[in-house]
């Protein structure tokens, strides 16, 4: 099994680690801070390089039950490796607000208007968000909007925890987006935008809320029965 880096620290941008297995497109390392898709979320790019100063892109990063899966540009990395590996940091940065960003949004429209996420798609250039509108209302989205904003304003940090998933589980407010990450292990992490919301979640989000800038609305349409697909962007 590959150690998550990026599950304790989402700012690591850089580091060292061993090849444990090679497949035929790519590598799994004893460690990473590449975060693989997952969640709706766009896994990590950026490089590995081997000790003798070859550099081989990461093309796409994939959880699978091994470990997670670094696709790379070419082969020759053999299991027993020493790397380096460096994330593609402005790209990762990015899908981080976007994240945050929808904890912020999904959890506003859940908490004062009891409407449902039923689905995300995030990369760094828009988010997607699907809400279970019983009946859709426009001023209540654009008012999410401002309420989000406006919680952003305040700052508020971000905090990551583990708990036993027995103790998580018994709290079934942790899973209110219904698009968690899988979760069979004994550990739960735990996303807690202080005062705010506490979501079940193995994704990478900033520290503090100012760091996500602007929500702004671009686009919703109907996809079926009480289902409205919202697109956002971020702007700084
Ligand atoms: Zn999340």
């Amino acid at each position: 099994m590959t150690e998550r880096l990026y599950q304790h620290d989402a700012y690591l941008k850089e580091f060292n680690a061993q090849v444990i297995e090679t497949t035929s497109d790519g590598v799994m390392l004893d460690c990473t801070a590449f975060f693989p898709s997952g969640g709706g979320v766009q896994g990590d790019e950026g490089t590995l390089t081997s000790q003798s100063g070859e550099t081989y892109r990461v093309m796409e990063t994939l959880d699978g039950e091994q470990g997670i899966l670094h696709r790379l540009d070419h082969q020759g990395l053999r299991q027993g490796d020493a790397i380096k590996g460096a994330l593609d940091w402005q790209r990762r940065f990015t899908l981080m607000r976007y994240h945050t960003a929808t904890h912020v949004l999904t959890g506003i429209m859940f908490k004062d208007y009891g409407v449902r996420v039923t689905g995300n798609q995030l990369t760094p250039e828009k988010g997607r968000v699907d809400f279970a509108f019983e009946t859709f209302d426009r001023e209540a989205l654009e008012e999410g909007f401002r309420r989000s904003n406006a919680l952003v304003a305040q700052d508020l940090p971000v905090e990551i925890s583990f708990v036993p998933a027995e103790e998580a589980k018994a709290r079934p407010e942790l899973f209110k987006l219904e698009t968690a990450f899988h979760h069979d292990y004994s550990e739960l992490r735990l996303v807690d935008i202080v005062n705010f919301d506490v979501q079940a979640d193995g994704g990478c989000h900033v520290a503090k809320l100012s760091e996500i800038g602007k929500l702004v609305l671009t686009k919703s349409e109907n996809k079926g029965k009480a289902n409205r697909r919202v697109y956002f962007v971020l702007e700084q």
